[in-house]
C-alpha cells in the first residue's frame, strides 16, 4: 500500500478499502483503516477504560519484587496512556500472580516431610530444625521465595548420604520369627518408606477396626483395645509413636493368641458336651422329667455368656445327673417290679380264695342234701358239724385273705411313696449337684473340679493361680449370741460380697463351716493379696442387717501362690497356715505365704 499524507486522499482511500473490504463505515472502522493507511497509532483513549483500569491498578498487591515491578510498569503505560502495553502487563501480572498460587506445594511439603522423616549422615533433627527455622524468619511473605529456597533445602538433604530407613523400627521389637516383617527399605526407589507409612497406618487402623475388632465381638475388652489400637496407628506419625504403636500390637497380638486357643477349647467342649447330652437323651425313657435337669442345665448355659468354665460346669453337672439318675432309674424299676410281684400275688390268693369258697358252696350243696334227706336228729347232728366244720374253713379263709389284702394295700402305699420320694431326689440331683446349698457356692465336690481345671489351665498357659482361704473372725460369738439362723443369713451375706465383688473369672466355695476358698487365676500373690483387702474393704461398706441392726462382718485370709505340679491338699495347707497367721496377729488381716 502507497503511503500517502495527503489527509483527504488518505479519507478516500479509507473509504474505498472499507468497501473492497465490506466492512461497515461505522466511525470506529473508518477510523481504524485511516490509520493504518496514514500509519498512525490507533488512538483507543476513548474506547479503553482508562480511569477504571488506573483505579483498579491501585489495589493490585505490591508484595512481592515481582508485583513491584509489574505495578510499575502498569503506571508508566498509564501515564503514557499507551493502552496495549497495559493490557500487555496487566495479562502477564495475572498470570504470575496465578503462578504463585499454583506453585506444586504439596509436593514439596511431602519431600520435606519424608526428607525431614528420613536419617542422613550428619545431619541431626535438631540441625534440620534450625535450618527451616532460619529459612522461615529470612523468606518473611514472599511465598515465591520462600518456596524456592525450601526447595533448595530438601534438595540439599536429600543429596546428603542417606541412612537406612529402617531407622524408623525400634531395634528392641523383634518382628515375630514365623511371619517376618516386610522391610520398609525394600520399597521402590520411587516410592520411599517414608511415602508407604500413612498409608500403611490407614490399612492398619482399617483392619483393626473392621476385621479384627468386629470379630470377638465375645471379647469387648479386646474389641475395645483394637478401636483404640487404630486411633493409635492413625496418628503415629513420628518414630516414638510408631514405636510406642508397634509395642502395643505385639502385646495384643499375644492376647488375640489367647483368644483363639480358648476359642479352639471352647469349640471342643461345646462339641464334647452335645454328644454327652444326646447320648443321655437315648437312655431316658421312663418319664419326661428325667430330662429336666438337664435342659435346665443347658438353658443356663445357653442364656450366659459362652466361656470355657460355664462349658466346664454344664458338662460336669450334666455327668453327675446322667449317673445319679441312672442310680435312681435302677431303684425305680425295682420298686415297680416289686409293686407288680405283689400284685401277682395277690391275685393268685384271689384265685385260690374263689376257689376255695367255690368248694365250700359244693360241699353245703351236699350238706343241705343231706339235712333234707335226713331221717333223725343224729343223722342232722352229724351234718350240722361237717356245715359248722366247712364253714369256719370258710371264714379262716377269709379273714386270711382280708389280712393278706391289708397288708399287699400297705406295701402298694409303701412302694408308691418311695417311688415319690426317688423321683423327688431325681428332682434335686438336677440341679444341686455340686454346689452349696446354703450358701450357693461351689461346695468341695465342685471346688476339687474347680481347682483341677483352674491348675491344669495355669500349667499350660504358664501363667499364676492364687488361692485364698478365708474364715469369719468370732463367727461362734455372733451364733451363740444372735442365734443359728443370723449365722446362716450372714454366710449367704458374706458369700454374696464375695461373687459380686470378685471377678468373674475367680472361683468361690464353701470350704467347710465358715470357711471359704477363692481361686484367683492370673493372679500372683501380691495382687491376690489386694484383691482380699478390698473384698474386706467392701464388706465394711455393705453391713449385714440382723433385725435392722448393722453389723461388721469380718475376716482373716490366707493367700498363696500354687506352685508347678503341686496338688489342691497342700496349697491349701500353706493358705491355711497363713490364715492362721492372720488370727494370731490380730484377725481382720489378709497374711501371704
Ligand atoms: P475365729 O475368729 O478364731 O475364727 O473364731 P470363730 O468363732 O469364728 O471360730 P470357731 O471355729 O470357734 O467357730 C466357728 C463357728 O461357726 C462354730 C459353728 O457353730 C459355726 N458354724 C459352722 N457352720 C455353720 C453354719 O452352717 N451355720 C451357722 N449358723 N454356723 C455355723
Ligand atoms: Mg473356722
Ligand atoms: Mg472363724
Amino acid at each position: 500500500m502507497p503511503s500517502l499524507s495527503n489527509p483527504t486522499e488518505i479519507a478516500r482511500e479509507a473509504f474505498r478499502l472499507l468497501a473492497t473490504r465490506r466492512i461497515a463505515p461505522t466511525p470506529e472502522n473508518y477510523r481504524t483503516v485511516y490509520h493504518e493507511i496514514a500509519g498512525t497509532r490507533t488512538d483507543h483513549s476513548h474506547d479503553f477504560p482508562a480511569e477504571q483500569m488506573k483505579s483498579l491498578q491501585q489495589e493490585l498487591p505490591r508484595e512481592t519484587p515481582a508485583q513491584h515491578r509489574l505495578t510499575r510498569e502498569l503506571e508508566q503505560a498509564a501515564k503514557d496512556e499507551n493502552w496495549p502495553i497495559y493490557r500487555d502487563t496487566l495479562i502477564r501480572f495475572i498470570c504470575e500472580q496465578s503462578a504463585v498460587e499454583s506453585l506444586p506445594w504439596g509436593d514439596l511439603i511431602n519431600s520435606l516431610l519424608r526428607e525431614w522423616d528420613a536419617s542422613h549422615a550428619g545431619i541431626t533433627t535438631g540441625k534440620k530444625r534450625e535450618a527451616l527455622e532460619h529459612l522461615f524468619s529470612s523468606a518473611g511473605n514472599n511465598a515465591e521465595a520462600l518456596y524456592g529456597r525450601l526447595q533448595n533445602l530438601v534438595r540439599t538433604w536429600s543429596q546428603t548420604g542417606r541412612n537406612d530407613d529402617s531407622a524408623l523400627v525400634s531395634a528392641d521389637i523383634p518382628p515375630p520369627a514365623e511371619s517376618p516383617r516386610p522391610s520398609l527399605a525394600a520399597a521402590p526407589a520411587t516410592s520411599r518408606a517414608s511415602d508407604l507409612l500413612p498409608q500403611i497406618r490407614d490399612l492398619l487402623a482399617f483392619a483393626l477396626e473392621n476385621a479384627v475388632a468386629a470379630q470377638i465381638v465375645e471379647a469387648p475388652e479386646l474389641a475395645t483395645e483394637a478401636r483404640a489400637l487404630a486411633a493409635q496407628a492413625r496418628k503415629a506419625n513420628s518414630i516414638q509413636a510408631t514405636n510406642d504403636l508397634l509395642a502395643d500390637l505385639k502385646r495384643f497380638a499375644f492376647r488375640l493368641e489367647l483368644l483363639a486357643d480358648d476359642r479352639t477349647e471352647l469349640r471342643k467342649g461345646l462339641l464334647h458336651l452335645l454328644q454327652l447330652v444326646i447320648e443321655n437323651i437315648g437312655e431316658l425313657v421312663i418319664d419326661d422329667q428325667w430330662l429336666r435337669g438337664q435342659i435346665a442345665a443347658l438353658r443356663d448355659i445357653v442364656t450366659q455368656p459362652l466361656s470355657l468354665r460355664t462349658i466346664d460346669d454344664a458338662e460336669r453337672r450334666i455327668k453327675e445327673v446322667v449317673f445319679k439318675q441312672g442310680q435312681l432309674k435302677h431303684s425305680l424299676v425295682e420298686a415297680r417290679e416289686a409293686l407288680k410281684t405283689m400284685l401277682v400275688g395277690f391275685v393268685d390268693h384271689l384265685a385260690e380264695f374263689t376257689e376255695s369258697t367255690s368248694g365250700y358252696h359244693d360241699r353245703i350243696e351236699i350238706c343241705a342234701h343231706k339235712i333234707s334227706a335226713a331221717n333223725d336228729i343224729n343223722e342232722l347232728a352229724d351234718v350240722v358239724q361237717e356245715v359248722m366244720r366247712e364253714t369256719r374253713i370258710i371264714q379262716l379263709n377269709a379273714q386270711r385273705s382280708r389280712d393278706d389284702l391289708q397288708l399287699t394295700r400297705r406295701r402298694v402305699q409303701e412302694t408308691e411313696e418311695r417311688i415319690h420320694e426317688l423321683q423327688q431326689e431325681l428332682d434335686k440331683a438336677s440341679t444341686l449337684v455340686r454346689h452349696d446349698q446354703l450358701t450357693g457356692t461351689l461346695n468341695r465336690r465342685g471346688l476339687e473340679d474347680a481347682f483341677g481345671r483352674e491348675a491344669a489351665r495355669a500349667a499350660r498357659r504358664k501363667t499364676a493361680l492364687c488361692v485364698a482361704l478365708l474364715d469369719i473372725d468370732n463367727f461362734k460369738k455372733l451364733n451363740d449370741s444372735l442365734g443359728h439362723d443370723a449365722g446362716d443369713a450372714a454366710l449367704i451375706h458374706l458369700a454374696t460380697v464375695i461373687r459380686e465383688s470378685m471377678r468373674p473369672q475367680d472361683t468361690v466355695a464353701r470350704f467347710g463351716g465358715e470357711e471359704f476358698i477363692i481361686l484367683l487365676p492370673d493372679t500372683g500373690t501380691s495382687d491376690a493379696q489386694q484383691a482380699l483387702v478390698r473384698l474386706q474393704r467392701e464388706l465394711t461398706k455393705r453391713f449385714f442387717l440382723h433385725n435392722n441392726e448393722k453389723l461388721l462382718i469380718t475376716f482373716s485370709a490366707g493367700v498363696t501362690e500354687l506352685r508347678p505340679g503341686e496338688d489342691q491338699a497342700s496349697v491349701i495347707k500353706r493358705a491355711d497356715e497363713a490364715m492362721y497367721e492372720a488370727k494370731r496377729t490380730g484377725k481382720n488381716r489378709v497374711v501371704h505365704r
